[in-house]
């Protein structure tokens, strides 16, 4: 018997189901990973990710020669093409069976359905992604929860009565092979310095879990501080499992934190957000098709004002927070959560922004560039998707950053104009830049916060007078 295992967003060796369940009834196994690059900049994915990808595509080549498992990068402009490409070398190599864990776009899927047609031997799908499996946390009704809360204390109940399931690596199957080459072509962006590999993800998992846990409920707002664990774009690859995070923190705390308040609990709460955003991709598909949660915020007449679109994208709105957070997207591939909620809600609250255009922006530039928690995040801040706040809760990015900034450290550290800018004057810092530094070039603010967010609340409440 020969298995195929098809790599996808799954780039790891350890609590892999589709690599240890191929490997688990003694067949002889080989792998693969599909490079898309047409697909790549349709989906518009950042250069960043994909050297990201091609690095990790490298150790886990030399990973699996050692379980003597070969990895074959094959290249298909499109997932339209993937389907022959398959069926050609299944043939080829006389596979008996295919390995895959799922992934939860709209065109990865119809794309696996489209496999499972053209190819003529078993296709064997798993869970590889989420603790609990999609759709398989519902309410009394059998529906998908439509808000966090109800859907993290049922995800809790499931996890304390069922507990999480971790695979180990799978035994070798024979002596090493040689580690296959695993170039990918196309544009790439420096990713060196996020370490690649399962292990550096392994290393960074445990730092964190040791130093960090207990302060992150406290500290994890402040993005001058590394506070969090700066995991995503390892959990958004699948270079590390959600499984192991929870069975790292279980190492580092002796049990699992269950209710608010334990040591611990709000990192798994986030997590818990995560499966969340990934449970609500699979059950209502318009969210991969840049639709609205919320069927009726479709009506919302957003601004189509081009110039101010590209002053946000390059740090230069003069609102400080704003600035810093777009300009470190831009240098570094990623940013702070808080900052994501702030520049979010900036584009859509104060520009009037349609949040689709934010969305995209942010998946061109993330190395943790991820559809769920993208589209997750983007609809939660524009007030248009599964989120119990009301639409007039909106950020105002001035006090924002007095709080969570309190400093300016953040700040300082990605506008090297505001430099010299104490403090106190830092996070409206115009007229102490007049008065000590005239011609500084920094920008007015691009709106008046206020009016933009009686702008905004108007915009929505004209949604209701339509009803
Ligand atoms: P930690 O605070 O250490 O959290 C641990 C893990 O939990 C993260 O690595 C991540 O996988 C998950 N997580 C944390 N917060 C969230 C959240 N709010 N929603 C979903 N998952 C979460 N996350 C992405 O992985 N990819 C994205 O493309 C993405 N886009 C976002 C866009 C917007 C507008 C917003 C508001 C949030 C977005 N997030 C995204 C969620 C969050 O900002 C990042 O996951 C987080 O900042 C990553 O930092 P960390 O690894 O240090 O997280």
């Amino acid at each position: 018997m020969r298995h195929l295992v098809w790599f996808r967003t799954d780039l790891r060796v350890a609590d892999n189901p589709a690599l240890y369940e191929a490997m688990a009834g003694g067949a002889r196994v080989a792998a693969i990973y599909i490079d898309c690059p047409g697909q790549w900049r349709r989906h518009g994915n950042a250069p960043i990710q994909r050297d990201f990808i091609a690095r990790h595509l490298s150790a886990l080549s030399e990973r699996l020669a050692l379980l003597g498992v070969s990895l074959t990068v094959l290249e298909a402009d499109t997932f339209a093409e993937v389907p022959a490409l398959l069926a050609q070398w299944v043939a080829q190599q006389g596979i008996d069976a295919l390995y895959a864990n799922r992934e939860i776009g709209i065109n990865e899927r119809r794309r696996d359905r489209a496999v499972q047609q053209a190819l003529a031997i078993p296709c064997r799908v798993f869970n590889g992604d989420c603790v609990v499996d999609h759709g398989s946390l519902t309410t009394r009704g059998g529906d998908m929860f439509k808000v966090f809360t109800p859907f993290s204390r049922a995800w809790l109940a499931r996890v304390r009565g069922s507990g999480y399931r971790l695979l180990p690596v799978p035994a070798a199957q024979g002596a090493p092979v040689p580690a296959g080459t695993t170039m990918l072509e196309g544009e790439r962006r420096c990713s060196a310095a996020w370490p690649a590999g399962e292990a550096a993800a392994g290393q960074r998992l445990a730092a964190f879990c040791a130093a960090r846990l207990d302060d992150y409920g406290e500290r994890r707002d402040y993005p001058a501080e590394a506070a969090t664990s700066s995991l995503s774009p390892y959990l958004a690859l699948g270079v590390l499992s959600p499984n192991q995070c929870l069975a790292a923190m279980e190492a580092e705390l002796g049990q699992l934190p269950f209710s608010r308040g334990e040591r611990g609990f709000s990192w798994l709460n986030e997590l818990i957000w995560r499966e969340f955003y990934r449970h609500l991709l699979v059950v209502f598909p318009r969210l991969s098709m840049h639709r609205a949660f919320k069927p009726e915020t479709e009506a919302l007449q957003w601004s189509r004002d081009d110039e101010l679109f590209r002053a946000w994208c390059e740090g230069r709105t003069g609102y400080p927070i704003i600035d810093a957070a777009m300009r470190c997207l831009h240098q570094s591939g990623w940013m702070h959560n808080r900052l994501r909620m702030l520049v979010a809600s900036f584009l859509t609250k104060d520009l009037h922004i349609d949040w689709r255009r934010g969305e995209a922006w942010f998946m061109s530039r993330l190395i943790d560039g991820e559809l769920a928690a993208n589209n997750g995040g983007w609809q939660w801040a524009a007030g248009t998707g599964a989120d119990a706040a009301p639409y007039f809760r909106v950020f105002n990015p001035t006090t924002q950053s007095e709080r969570f900034d309190p400093d300016g450290d953040f700040l300082r550290r990605w506008l090297p104009e505001l430099a010299a800018v104490p403090a106190g004057a830092i996070h409206a810092p115009h007229d102490w830049l007049d008065r000590h530094c005239p011609g500084h070039g920094y920008p007015p603010p691009v709106v008046d916060h206020a009016r933009a967010r009686r702008h905004a609340i108007a915009m929505f409440d004209a949604l209701k007078d339509r009803e």
